[in-house]
């Protein structure tokens, strides 16, 4: 099976040979038709299996229509528990949509607040983010939900282990309702499931 038959357009389809990728991992070939169609989706996969393409490709499919950006507002949001990993999300985003023109930006503690506030203003249409930098932004008005179309939950058993399942709450309370939203994490646990009761809707599961 080839990156094409999923569905993919031709500038991730390039970026991907460039990278030297010519086959998608399963975790790929489960999620990615099912997230190009608009649906909800829980997947169970480890780190290593492929999954951070497996939700950012069909992202960039989504979101790659020519759209006017509104300050503070941006269409999709990538939550992840740790500064590390929203580095690596992002800098796949960036490797993955370079013939795209989309712009995405990272949000995590240890970075100063003004040049995230700034990157806001201008406009950007992929937000990664931790938590708790995430609400702090909310909060000081420097980011509003009401664009949002897409959400996902990377590594959420990891966010659930480290605490965050308050922040995610109050997160997930200010999203509109109408979005397509996506869970991925290392293991199913009974928190993990009930946590996804509030994010996803009639969910496409996946397990790998
Ligand atoms: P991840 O599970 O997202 O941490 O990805 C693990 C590694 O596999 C990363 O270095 C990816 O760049 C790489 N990778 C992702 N998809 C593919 C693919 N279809 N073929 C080869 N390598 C891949």
């Amino acid at each position: 099976m080839s990156f094409q038959s999923l569905g993919l357009s031709a500038p991730i389809l390039q970026a991907l040979e460039e990278k030297g990728y010519s086959t998608p991992t399963e975790i790929q070939r489960k999620t990615i038709p099912a997230i190009l169609d608009g649906r909800d989706v829980i997947a169970t996969a480890q780190t290593g299996t492929g999954k951070t393409a497996a939700f950012v490709l069909p992202m960039l499919g989504r979101l790659s229509g020519e759209r006017k950006r509104r300050a503070k507002r941006f269409r999709a949001l990538i939550l992840v528990p740790t500064r590390e990993l929203g580095i690596q999300v992002e800098d796949n985003i960036r490797g993955y949509g370079k013939h795209l023109s989309v712009v995405s930006m990272c949000m995590v503690g240890g970075v100063d607040l003004e040049p995230q506030k700034q990157q806001l203003i201008e406009g950007v249409d992929i937000v990664v983010a931790t938590p708790g930098r995430l609400l702090d932004l909310a909060h000081q008005r420097a980011l509003y939900f009401d664009e949002l179309q897409m959400l996902v939950m990377d590594e959420a058993d990891r966010m659930l282990d480290m605490g965050f399942i308050d922040d995610l709450e109050k997160i997930i309370a200010r999203l509109p309702e109408q979005r397509q939203s996506l869970l991925f994490s290392a293991t199913l646990s009974p928190q993990v499931r009930s946590l996804a009761k509030n994010v996803v809707e009639t969910p496409f599961e996946v397990s790998i």
